[in-house]
């Protein structure tokens, strides 16, 4: 199968949201020790869940942030152990990546239970969708996608995510960033203008008639 076949094979928006506008916030690559509180304030603010697709090896030094998600009532979801391209690893390296984040989130907390996966880069294969269904996770990509992790401007985030919004969409946003792109004293600026983009984003959703839910759970 290509890789666009093994696309088709996983959820890029929710058709089953569609009747009832609603839209779906997913955050990548964190938890970030100064970026994740940031953007857990502003979904607070206003009251709307997110699912984070987060990283193993961070969740497991940010264990309070994994826990203040659930605590929230935000969904924690795989996105690896350590962020891989996974079509460049063997069938033993991509099951040990998804495992591990998998441990890593529930021994962050107990009450997680990870049902969903991203690919990093979303790359998907064969052999991730064959060892995300042995593990019990179901593929999510995305269909809206600002690239925020380029720092284009808040307002181009903003105007990229409403522009393409429609019914049953999953947004992709950052809260962190890969361990490998990690630059030395990357810090509380790293994902400022996704902070500030989502808390204009949330409230002209909820004026263009739009509900931000959590991923459904059974499909
Ligand atoms: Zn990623």
């Amino acid at each position: 199968m290509s890789h666009l076949d093994c696309l088709s094979e996983v959820h890029s928006e929710c058709t089953d949201g569609a009747a009832q506008r609603s839209v779906y916030l997913t955050f990548d690559d964190g938890p970030h020790p100064f970026c994740t509180p940031a953007i857990l304030d502003v979904l607070a603010e206003h009251r709307v869940p997110a699912t984070f697709f987060v990283i193993g090896q961070y969740a497991a030094d940010q264990s309070s942030l994994i826990q203040r998600m659930i605590a929230e009532g935000h969904e924690v979801a795989n996105h690896t152990m350590t962020h891989p391209d996974l079509s460049k690893c063997g069938p033993g390296e991509v099951q040990r990546e998804l495992l591990e984040a998998n441990r890593a989130i529930k021994t962050a907390s107990s009450h997680a239970s990870v049902r969903h996966i991203r690919a990093p880069y979303g790359i998907w294969t064969d052999e991730v969708l064959t060892a995300s269904a042995n593990a019990g996770l179901r593929g999510v990509h995305w269909s809206v996608d600002p690239r925020d992790w380029s720092r284009p401007g808040v307002d181009a985030i903003v105007s990229s995510v409403l522009d393409a919004i429609r019914p049953g969409a999953i947004v992709l946003l950052h809260d962190g960033c890969p361990p490998s792109e990690l630059q030395p004293g990357t810090g509380r600026d790293l994902r400022d203008q996704t902070i500030l983009a989502l808390a204009s984003i949330i409230p002209a959703l909820h004026d263009r008639g739009f509900v931000i839910r959590s991923l459904p759970q059974d499909h």
